[in-house]
């Protein structure tokens, strides 16, 4: 068996140790002699599974206990809809800060249902900064003020959360979930389609303060109501069931290695290899604003479109896959998020060492 260092932005690499328990569970999982991919999700046994992922995610993220955590489907790009269905209920008005294209996709989305304030947007940057914001333009009375915490495709993140007072503060964190220690209570919501870093595909978890719950309008689908949700331990009707049995072993690898903290340090370091690495070289370029560097993934262009095109191709046959730029932007983006072992980022900086020195 070989396998490939999986630079991918999503669906993405998950720890070879959770995919070996997987494996070695696959069959008869803890002696139910079924898999989980099999199990009612009224069983006790599977009803471990999912409070066992949720006991574990409010320990790892020091999630207090006045929120609730929702485990539910339809992706990130339902919660576009599903915010506003449930919290544009007050002033009818909300605050966004437009920085990447998830970002443009959840301010279009909320559009449908009030008041929408663009507060800020890097967009005349193509998304190379986070815009500095100018208090003045919030919306005292907004019922939310809206963020992408780690903005995938343009490979930048937030470096300080936005002050915004008693207004409920809500950020996709689809990418950067699990990535670094955060302080749950300046949020009103986060929330993040699994995939990326957490689970694979299928699942999405709300972290919602409580006091947000309980305030959608009357016409919200009943699966998107995020009481109906909680109320019912998020299963209103069925799970994602194997996509958080798979969120609970990356859990336990986390806290494993010694938590977020740890996972940070780790974080930062491979990133840091790639941007020093960057920075120094004549050939590549990384266009993002230093302070607002994302730590998940890092674009980088390498001068010219056939350059480009020869390093893609070179480089998916050293091993290193799926290391295309998003489409709508081109170049080059290496996700390497929590599974990505440091060996996987030093070989594709040596990998990129030598296309220099061939090329140039
Ligand atoms: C991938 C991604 C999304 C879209 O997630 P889906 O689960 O595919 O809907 C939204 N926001 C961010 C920041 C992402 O990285």
């Amino acid at each position: 068996m070989s396998r490939v260092f999986n630079f991918s932005a999503g669906p993405s690499m998950l720890p070879e140790s959770v995919l070996n328990r997987a494996a070695a569970e696959m069959l008869d999982y803890n002696g139910s002699g079924q898999s989980v991919m099999e199990m009612s999700h009224r069983s006790k046994v599977y009803e471990e599974i999912i409070f066992g992922a949720q006991r574990l995610l409010r320990e790892v993220m020091g999630i207090p206990s006045n929120y609730k955590i929702l485990f539910v489907q339809g992706g990130a790009s339902l919660q576009f809809a599903a915010i506003p269905l449930n919290i544009l209920t007050g002033s009818g008005k909300a605050d966004y800060v437009v920085t990447g294209q998830f970002a443009t996709k959840a301010y279009q989305e909320a559009q449908k249902y009030g008041d929408i304030k663009l507060v800020a947007t890097s967009k005349a940057q193509t998304f190379s900064v986070i815009p500095t914001l100018d208090p003045a333009a919030f919306t005292p009375d907004a019922d939310y003020f809206y963020i992408c915490h780690n903005n995938t495709i343009f490979g930048t993140r937030w470096p300080n959360l936005p002050q915004t007072g008693d207004v409920p503060l809500v950020a996709d964190i689809s990418s950067s979930f699990l990535s670094e220690p955060m302080d749950v209570s300046k949020f009103g919501i986060l929330f993040g389609g699994a995939q990326k870093n957490v689970a694979p595909a299928g699942l999405t978890v709300v972290i919602v303060r409580e006091d947000l719950i309980g305030k959608a309008r009357k016409d919200i689908p009943t699966v998107m109501d995020y009481k109906q949700i909680a109320d019912n331990d998020s299963m209103y009707n069925t799970p994602p069931c194997w996509s958080i049995y798979i969120c609970k072993l990356v859990l336990e690898w986390i806290q494993q290695l010694g938590g977020l903290t740890v996972l940070k340090q780790q974080n930062d370091h491979k990133a840091k290899l790639l941007y020093d690495f960057i920075d120094a070289s004549a050939m590549f370029t990384n266009p993002v604003a230093p302070a607002c560097r994302s730590i998940m993934n890092v674009t980088f262009v390498a001068g010219s479109d056939a350059l480009n095109d020869l390093f893609v191709k070179e480089a998916a046959a050293a091993g290193f896959v799926n290391i295309k730029g998003h489409r709508s932007v081109g170049g080059m983006r290496a996700s390497i998020y929590n599974a990505m072992p440091v060996e996987g980022v030093e070989a594709l900086v040596e990998f990129m060492r030598a296309f220099e020195s061939r090329n140039s």
